[in-house]
């Protein structure tokens, strides 16, 4: 259930860093997501693609819906005709994928490379070094995709100072490859979620993507 309270809060607590709000609600009905555009939020992120494509002909259409799980190159042609953001990209397949449907959508879709910032080996994205090659000599022209940022997730642990690192380390690739990003969109370190968003935003986060805070546990 989506708690007003809690959002209201944390949109208070975003003012000073003027970060942006991804309302994760996955797994929650559209009933959630319909009590939070209520209280004002319009940009939801979805982690599965036959989930998000069932809700999204249920809810208003200019919900910016912004892809957060992991995307496999034959599910891009589901979410390219409406999707706002896929914060997910780990390959260049998927990015020439997306760049492809999009292009035959006639859309522009905005894109964050994930980068793999965690010591588990479970998480998806790019490694340091790749983000850096794809930069080198300026990034790939690519016509139906703006490149807008990086997405990274901190390790699953009880440890700050280890999420800490794993943040600070994002943010300083961010500021490196920063000047190769697409001009027409803001730039965007998409970091920080329920657990460890505080540090996030320390670190110098722009988007932080909030689910069991606001909609509970799933
Ligand atoms: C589920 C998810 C979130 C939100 O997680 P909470 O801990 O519920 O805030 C954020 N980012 C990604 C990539 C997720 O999969």
């Amino acid at each position: 259930m989506f708690d007003s309270m809690s959002y209201q809060k944390l949109i208070q607590e975003l003012k000073p860093y003027q970060a942006t709000l991804v309302a994760v609600s996955k797994k929650k009905p559209v009933t959630d997501i319909e009590l939070a555009l209520t209280e004002g939020q319009h940009i939801f992120g979805e982690n599965y693609v036959q989930e998000l494509c069932e809700k999204q002909p249920q809810l208003p259409q200019n919900i910016e819906w912004h892809f957060i799980g992991h995307l496999q190159s034959n599910k891009v042609k589901f979410i390219v005709p409406f999707v706002h953001t896929i914060q997910t990209i780990d390959s260049v397949k998927l990015l020439s994928e997306v760049d492809k449907m999009a292009g035959k959508h006639q859309r522009k879709v905005e894109v964050l490379l994930q980068v793999y910032i965690a010591t588990e080996e479970t998480k998806f994205g790019f490694d340091t070094n790749e983000i850096l090659k794809l930069f080198d000599n300026g990034f790939p022209s690519l016509q139906n995709i703006r490149v807008a940022g990086l997405m990274g997730m901190a390790s699953n642990t009880e440890n700050t100072s280890q999420i800490r690192a794993e943040f600070k380390s994002l943010k300083n690739l961010f500021d490196k490859i920063k000047p190769g990003l697409d001009r027409t969109v803001k730039p965007v370190l998409s970091m920080g979620m329920t657990s460890d968003y505080k540090i996030a935003l320390d670190e110098g986060s722009t988007m932080i993507r909030i689910g069991s805070a606001l909609f509970g546990s799933r």
